[in-house]
């Protein structure tokens, strides 16, 4: 009897690869374990098994694999139902969804490998534009093969780029084969065994009297012994007693001390043992939990709507709690930019050390160790907090999962595949465990409010804010009109100006909301009209004054700004639109002795580069907050009594038909930070058109009237939650064969699926590092079958793909693109 193995391997094939094993393989091998199997000329991958079996492939002759990775399963078959569920609901490959759903460390390949470095702070304006690419691939997969990096910068001979990229700490190398994950230990002290008799240790002391510093040593590491019962670092023992490495190390050598090693989880939670009791929840809440508990017995996926500030999360935390008392697993999900410190430590006084994180600014070690402590049923990962990828963890006994803000559309993983939706995957995987699911948001998508007012999912509210605070006071202000009269104070109205004045005085925090960072979006001449573009992509430079730079914010390009006009050479150059930085710029004339801070994706990176900001804002260092979205989500501030939208109609005029829908979120959510305690917070949202319908259901907190009409809306237009959409997004360099390429492909679909296929269309933005894009949208009605349509798309591709000039065109699919 021969025998064989089908391996998913972590590329995008269309097919699982079959490798022949011996008897005792078969005997030993299981699914989910992991083999280094051999691919293509000399390639070794890691695969993983999906199942044993004795059918001979037809096609090819099965080679055997290089070795078995591991003694036990690392993933379930629960995980394999749901990864294949997201290929084929998404549209990719399983490989894809294996790729991206472990961690980096799993996937180890034979060859040089290239790591992101998480430790390293990297300062990104000090890249060149080739180290740029690379460090930016590498946001997006958390290992690059050698030739991965010569096909990014377009090079054969990459050892410059790489030894650079060494030196500025962004990346680091791997040649090892199938490289072991190292716990980290940590090094303890205790006493020597010879010296733990009482008279020993007096003729000890007596002994060191002459040596004071070893004396010193000896003497802390009792007071430590004696205020706690836990062992002791030896880095703890350094700094109590003020005694050196050197003089430990001696006392080690006279086996006065002793060392020992004991293995330590990176991700532990270093705070109090005994947790503080749940908070009890008021009749609004307990109301909420309520109907929740109802709907959960009635096995329905169920929407938690609560204003801001209503106690959500104190109702999440009672439901939590039910669940481990049950001894099953529960996963909080939130978007990665919600994910912060407040919020975790919130978590972790409530339950201590069941609590574990996991998003991806941690490093590839930590998540490994994460990984590890589900798949072993831990005690201390019984809870698992973390953005999207969490939910690939190796749960074998969910009992709940809530999706916090579910509206947010960062749970839409966008590149590379899997592009998964991360709440709706959540649901999948809360089917297959029979587990309980709560999606939670003050500003639910119009799908979800649709499927519980239909009552496919469970419904249940809380319309006020915790401890009777009022909802924010928001008023409008007709920017057009002040600038007419000329109240403008740069960006500032008069109404917004005085406003900061008067809480300043009142010695309260203010929020300032503008969505574009940098400095200007756009700089042009005023004698000739040129404005500087990226070289790469078609859009305009964006001005960072800091800097003094422009820079493309879709592929990382930058240029200093030049003095005058590279078109006609005039010192005429003015820029147009504002960014945060000129907000900010301008709060530094208007209010000089306020306190001003920035929170963008430019201040914030590196690991607790966002942390910092909100620590400090939260203890008061400063006065005002200047951000982008980035300052909407999951932030509670006692002191703010003030928020204010710079301007709102740069979210009103997005070419996309959730651009309304989003912008009464973020602006609600915004707005939701101001007055969470006591007094009533005020929001003023500036905009030349304060007449619009969002803006107005937005300052009466008219979630219903935005719901109905932007249900109507897609209704009339064919779009979710009344159609489901594909978007098809076509690349190639070149800009003649991509549109016969896409002419094609349309042409196709159409003749096909007949009249709702909508483009070939280029996006606003249609090349970005110079690959020219263009998309197909393809509608599908309730009436018609989903997976048909699917199918029916791939057929296409397939005869695409066979055309010879079209196979170098990239096709990307979107499922339930938004
Ligand atoms: P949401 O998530 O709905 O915006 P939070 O859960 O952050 O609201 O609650 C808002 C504030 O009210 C928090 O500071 C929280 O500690 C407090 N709070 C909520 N519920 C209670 C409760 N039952 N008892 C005491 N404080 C509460
Ligand atoms: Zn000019
Ligand atoms: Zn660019």
């Amino acid at each position: 009897m021969q025998y064989f193995i089908d391996v998913i391997l972590p590329i995008p094939l269309e097919k699982l690869f079959t490798y022949s094993i011996s008897g005792t393989e078969a005997e030993f091998l299981r699914p989910g374990m992991r083999v280094g199997v051999p691919f293509g000329k000399s390639k070794i991958y890691t695969g993983l098994v999906h199942n044993v079996h004795n059918n001979k492939p037809e096609i090819y002759e099965a080679k055997e694999i290089d070795r078995i990775l591991d003694e036990h399963p690392i993933i379930n078959t629960i995980q394999l139902k749901h990864w294949q569920w997201i290929a084929d609901y998404y549209m990719c490959t399983i490989g894809e969804v294996f790729r991206s759903a472990v961690p980096g460390a799993f996937l180890l390949e034979s060859e040089t490998l290239i790591l992101r470095n998480d430790e390293g702070d990297v300062d990104e304006s000090k890249l060149e534009d080739d180290e740029f690419l690379v460090y930016e691939a590498l946001q997006h997969q958390a290992l690059l093969k050698v030739q991965e990096v010569s096909a990014i910068i377009d090079r054969k001979n990459i050892l410059p780029v790489l030894n650079r990229l060494i030196e500025k700490n962004v990346i680091l190398l791997k040649e090892e084969m199938y490289e072991q994950y190292k716990p980290k230990l940590v090094r303890y002290v205790k006493l020597g065994k010879d010296y733990l008799e009482e008279e020993k240790l007096e003729a000890l002391l007596n002994d060191l009297s002459r040596a004071p510093k070893q004396s010193q040593v000896v003497l802390s590491l009792f007071q430590i012994q004696a205020t706690n019962k836990k062992p002791i670092k030896v880095t703890e023992l350094e700094q109590a007693s003020g005694g050196s490495k050197a003089v430990i190390k001696s006392l080690v050598k006279k086996e006065i001390l002793e060392e020992y090693f004991v293995r330590t989880d990176r991700v532990s939670y270093d705070g109090e043992e005994e947790n503080y009791d749940l908070k009890d929840l008021n009749e609004y809440q307990k109301k909420a939990f309520e109907d929740v508990s109802k709907s959960f017995a009635e096995d329905k996926v169920t929407l938690l709507h609560g204003v801001t500030s209503s106690g959500k999360t104190e109702v999440y935390v009672k439901l939590i709690e039910e669940c481990i008392q049950k001894g099953k697993q529960a996963l909080y999900l939130l978007p990665e930019i919600a994910l912060t410190t407040q919020l975790i430590s919130r978590l972790q006084e409530y339950f201590g050390e069941k609590v574990s994180v996991y998003h991806s600014k941690y490093s590839v070690q930590e998540r490994v160790e994460v990984w590890n402590n589900v798949l072993a049923k831990k005690d201390k990962a019984q809870i698992v907090i973390g953005a999207r990828s969490a939910l690939f963890l190796p749960y074998s006994d969910l009992g709940l999962i809530v999706v916090d803000e579910e509206h947010e559309s960062s749970f839409k993983q966008f590149d590379p595949a899997p592009r998964y939706h991360a709440r709706d995957a959540a649901i999948v995987l809360a089917k297959l465990h029979n587990s309980n699911i709560l999606l939670g948001s003050a500003t639910p998508s119009v799908e979800t409010f649709y499927n519980a007012k239909t009552g496919k999912y469970g419904y249940a509210s809380i319309t006020r804010r915790f401890g009777n605070v009022l909802m924010p006071d928001i008023e409008l202000v007709d920017i057009k009109e002040q600038s007419r009269k000329r109240r403008m104070k740069g960006h500032f109205s008069e109404r917004l100006f005085l406003a900061i004045q008067e809480a300043l005085d009142a010695g309260e925090q203010v929020i300032l909301f503008q969505n574009r960072r940098g400095y200007a979006p756009i700089v042009e001449c005023s004698t000739c009209g040129h404005s500087p573009q990226c070289p790469n992509c078609d859009v305009s430079l964006t001005y960072h004054q800091y800097k003094k730079q422009l820079r493309c914010h879709y592929c990382g390009y930058h240029m200093a700004l030049q003095e005058s006009c590279q078109a006609c050479g005039s010192h005429t150059l003015d820029t147009k639109g504002f960014g945060t930085e000129q907000v900010e710029k301008e709060l530094e004339t208007l209010f000089p002795d306020a306190k001003t801070w920035r929170m963008d994706l430019d201040t914030t990176r590196g690991k607790h580069g966002y942390e910092k900001i909100i620590t400090a804002f939260e203890q008061q260092e400063m006065d005002i907050l200047v951000g982008t979205q980035m300052l909407t989500k999951g932030l509670d501030f006692r002191n703010v009594s003030l928020v204010g939208i710079m301007n709102a109609d740069s979210l009103l005029n997005f070419p996309d038909y959730r651009a309304h829908e989003r912008c009464f979120q973020l602006l609600t959510q915004v707005a939701g930070r101001a007055g969470r305690t006591k007094k009533r917070g005020k929001v003023l949202i500036q905009s030349y058109n304060p007449y619009h319908q969002i803006l107005q259901q937005v300052s009466t907190h008219d979630y219903d009237t935005m719901f109905k009409e932007q249900l109507y809306e897609r209704e009339q237009y064919k779009y979710p939650p009344s159609n489901r959409i594909i978007k098809i997004t076509f690349k190639h360099k070149e800009y003649n064969k991509l549109n016969e390429a896409t002419e094609w492909f349309a042409k196709a679909l159409r003749t096909t699926l007949g009249g709702n296929v909508l483009g070939p269309e280029y996006p606003p933005v249609a090349r970005v590092r110079n690959q020219f894009l263009k998309n197909v949208l393809i509608k599908i009605p309730h009436a018609q079958s989903v997976v048909k349509t699917k199918a029916a798309i791939k057929k296409i591709e397939k005869s695409f793909n066979s055309v010879s000039q079209f196979r170098s065109v990239r096709v990307i699919y979107n499922v339930d693109h938004i």
